[in-house]
C-alpha cells in the first residue's frame, strides 16, 4: 500500500496562534544580564536585547501606559516613559536650581 505520509499530516487551521491574548511587555533588565531584559508579566517568557527594543512600544512600569524605549529609557533597570522621567527630571532640575539660587552670592550669577 502506497500511501504517501505526508497525507495524513493535518494542518493547523491558520489564526490560531492569534487568538492568544497580545500584550504589550513590560522590561525589566535581567538580573544575569546587563544587556537583557525581560517581560514582567508572570505568564510571559519573552526576553529581548537591549540594543533591539530601543524604538520599540511597551508598557511604562510606573503608569502603566505605553511607551516607545529610547537608549535614555534603557539605562534604567525598569524603564519608564516620557511623563514619569520628565516630572523625576524637571523636578531634580528645579531642586537643583533653588539650591545654587540659595547658596551662590548674587554677582556670581
Ligand atoms: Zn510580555
Ligand atoms: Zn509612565
Amino acid at each position: 500500500m502506497l500511501l504517501n505520509p505526508m497525507s495524513r499530516l493535518k494542518i493547523p487551521p491558520k489564526g490560531e496562534a492569534e487568538l492568544k491574548p497580545k500584550h504589550l511587555h513590560e522590561y525589566m533588565r535581567s538580573s544575569g544580564s546587563k544587556n537583557i531584559y525581560r517581560c514582567m508579566d508572570p505568564d510571559c517568557t519573552h526576553y529581548q536585547q537591549k540594543e533591539f527594543l530601543v524604538g520599540k512600544r511597551a508598557i511604562c512600569h510606573k503608569c502603566k501606559n505605553d511607551m516607545i524605549l529610547t537608549k535614555d529609557q534603557l539605562k534604567n533597570r525598569i524603564p519608564s516613559c516620557m511623563n514619569c522621567s520628565k516630572s523625576r527630571a524637571a523636578k531634580r532640575v528645579k531642586d537643583v536650581r533653588n539650591f545654587l539660587a540659595e547658596i551662590l552670592p548674587q554677582e556670581a550669577r
